[in-house]
């Protein structure tokens, strides 16, 4: 039932992390006649801690140049190489001339974001959280711990463990990846030169599949208040959770050690990701999902960049709703799957079901480092560059 006291607005976006805010941008710039009407609720005070280790593809930084948002505002470490590896061995990824993945921390470039969006006269409401999403015939009721909404079109980017899905979509299975997380200085104990990690090179190492963790470990450069620092984790699907496996820990304190780090000596964070399943539905009837509220890599848990993707989607799909006064998002997830965004995704999946499945050791090691220039050649035509072909 609709109060006449409820707060109207025609567009709600839940969630001002890059899924959110990257939709109400887009809006913005495709329409900006709308720009009054839309609202975005974010449960925390920017700037607010995500746990995350801040990689950026150059697929993000398309994006937001297209918004003219240049990132380099904040700060940021730029790695002029990534490793892919298994045990420390594997196909090195560079580009002449510029960096192949630019680092960044969660709390500032949220909250640059979020300042870019309040510039542009869009309205930001930080410290309320949705507790319920309720889509009727006419409208959408969004009840709040600020009061209740009422909207033509609710937006659901309120990550991985979001109430937007949980409430429109209750019965739909989730995929989830486990990820722990630690900072630490820039060097451990003396190890061996043949073992020592470059410094502006940010590493993945696939030998944990054999064992049982579908995903890899990580080591990024990075810094905290401009103090140059390393990010480790390791990152695993879930995919073989019916397999006996290691604790999660195990895998990232051996690598640590290899290095000359005791992990226990660092504080570990985690956090699940929700990754992208293409047989998912991702809307219902004035409701939209972006960003992890619709699902991330899998094969990574990368994200940012397809966050701001969705934004990009979502933003498109909403005018042309508008426009046409049809709410029912029926062509969402079809004219996802057939974009630069969803082709991205699709592929993305097909590579997990099948490259974290086949966990011999011996097709690890041929496939980082024997099928190189095949794995690099297929990575950079199917699983980055999508943005340049987003329209
Ligand atoms: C350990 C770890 C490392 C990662 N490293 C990388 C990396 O290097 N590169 C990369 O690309 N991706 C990485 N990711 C993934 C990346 O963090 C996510 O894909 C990305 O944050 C998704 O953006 P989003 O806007 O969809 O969701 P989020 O960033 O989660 O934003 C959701 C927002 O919604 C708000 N919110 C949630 N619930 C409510 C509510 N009920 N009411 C109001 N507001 C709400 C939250 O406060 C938050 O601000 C990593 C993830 C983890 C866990």
């Amino acid at each position: 039932m609709v109060n006449p006291d409820m707060l109207k607005r025609d567009i709600l976006i839940i969630g001002g992390g890059p899924a959110g805010l990257s939709t109400a941008l887009h809006l913005a710039q495709l329409a900006p006649e709308l720009i009054p009407h839309i609202l975005i609720l974010e449960k925390a005070h920017y700037p607010r801690l995500k746990l995350c280790a801040g990689g950026l593809l150059n697929d993000a930084e398309i994006i937001l140049n297209r918004l003219d948002l240049d990132v380099s505002e904040i700060p940021h470490v730029d790695a002029s190489a990534v490793h892919l590896d298994f045990a420390g061995k594997g196909l090195t990824i560079s580009l002449p001339n510029t960096h192949i993945l630019r680092i960044i921390r969660r709390d500032e470039f949220d909250n640059w974001l979020a300042k870019k969006a309040e510039q542009r006269g869009l309205e930001l409401q930080e410290g309320v959280t949705v507790r319920k999403v309720q889509p009727q015939d006419d409208c959408v009721i969004v009840e709040t711990d600020a009061g209740m909404f009422t909207s033509q079109v609710v937006v659901g980017a309120d990550g991985s463990n979001g109430v937007t899905r949980r409430c429109i979509l209750p019965n739909v299975p989730v995929q989830t990846s486990r990820l722990l997380e630690v900072i630490t200085s820039l060097s451990g104990n003396p190890v061996p030169v043949e073992t020592a990690h470059t410094r502006d090179h940010a590493y993945f190492d696939f030998f944990c599949v054999p064992n049982g963790i579908a995903g890899y470990t990580w080591d990024f450069p990075t810094q905290v208040n401009g103090q140059p620092l390393r990010c480790w984790g390791v990152y695993d699907t879930n995919l073989l959770a019916d397999k006996p496996r290691p604790a999660l820990k195990e895998p990232l304190a051996a690598e640590m050690a290899r290095h000359g780090f005791d992990l226990d000596d660092f504080e570990l964070k985690g956090h699940p990701i929700r990754w992208f399943n293409p047989k998912n539905p991702i809307s219902v009837p004035r409701v939209v999902l972006v960003g992890d509220a619709a699902g991330a890599d899998p094969v990574f848990g990368e994200g940012i960049s397809l966050a701001l993707g969705y934004g990009a989607f979502a933003a498109r799909e909403i005018k042309r709703s508008i426009e046409h006064g049809d709410f029912s998002f029926n062509k969402y997830r079809p004219g996802l799957l057939h974009s630069a965004l969803g082709q991205t995704l699709l592929v993305r999946w097909v590579i997990t079901q099948t490259l974290y499945r086949l966990r011999w050791p011996w097709f690890q090691r041929f496939f980082w480092q024997v099928l190189k220039p095949i794995v690099a050649s297929v990575g950079t035509l199917l699983v980055i560059n999508w943005a340049k072909r987003m329209k």
